[in-house]
């Protein structure tokens, strides 16, 4: 299944299509696309943010995002809480990007979108790139040329895109339910499990979690160690929480 909203079949662009753009201080409008916008944060966006702000995941929730529950799929969706009348992102200094090595997903594809989603017969994803309308930027005026794969390996998206897909494969699993909503409780369980990391791993150590789940040693001392390893310990915890297989519920 892929997401809704894709773009028009001739705006299309596929890894081996080439864009032209390019964004560097000398353009005038250098610093002032930071405002104004809706930045989505998915739970990798924020592992990386947190992280590199040496804060606890509950601190940096607190201080920089937004919470709201997506219609839809019933699940949360944060964003960055942009700040002051004219609403500038809270990481933007006079030099530009304060957190440009762990910038979000979002910040990293523009001028491109992405639209993917899961094959609702396995797990196999679809992708589609296009490039968004930026009527104020002047990268898209400028004449540097490259691949979308190109672009995707130079700003550093792989590992977004990894973890980015193992969400979406939770918001379109086939289990899902017909209503498509969560509860309050499950919400809760998504906040924690994908979001609120350092939390997840305080209950995974002190909650006899592994004895419930069942986890090996090693998987256990390798969530004490790295986030990436907790979070995907997360969305697999996530997919047996919210949607049990046929015959366990
Ligand atoms: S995170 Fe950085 S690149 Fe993204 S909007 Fe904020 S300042 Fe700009
Ligand atoms: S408006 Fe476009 S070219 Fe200008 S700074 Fe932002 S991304 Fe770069």
């Amino acid at each position: 299944m892929f997401l809704d909203r894709l773009p028009p079949v001739g705006k299309r662009l596929a890894r081996g299509d080439t864009f032209s753009f390019a964004c560097h201080r000398s353009l005038s409008c250098f610093n002032s696309c930071c405002r104004n916008k809706h930045l989505p944060l998915t739970p990798y966006d924020i592992l990386r943010m947190k992280k590199a702000l040496k804060l606890h995941s509950d601190d940096f929730l607190e201080k920089y995002s937004l919470y709201r529950v997506d219609p839809n799929s019933g699940f949360p969706v944060l964003s960055v809480n942009m700040v002051g009348e004219t609403g500038v992102c809270p990481f933007l200094g006079p030099e530009g990007c304060t957190v440009y090595d762990d910038r979000p997903t979002a910040c990293r594809l523009f001028p491109l979108g992405r639209c993917s989603g899961v094959n609702l017969r396995g797990a196999v994803l679809e992708e589609v790139f296009y490039l968004l309308d930026a009527p104020n930027c002047g990268g898209v005026e400028e004449q540097e040329s490259q691949t979308v794969e190109e672009w995707i390996d130079d700003q550093g998206l792989p590992p977004y895109i990894r973890m980015n897909d193992r969400m979406l494969g939770l918001l379109f699993h086939p289990r899902t339910n017909a209503s498509g909503d969560l509860d309050c409780h499950q919400q809760q369980k998504v906040m924690v499990a994908c979001y609120n990391i350092d939390l997840f791993r305080e209950f995974v150590l002190k909650t006899g979690f592994g004895e419930r789940f069942r986890l090996e040693r090693e998987t256990v001392e390798r969530v004490m160690e790295s986030d990436e390893a907790l979070l995907n310990l997360g969305f697999s915890y996530l997919e047996q929480a919210l949607f049990p297989a046929r015959g366990s519920e």
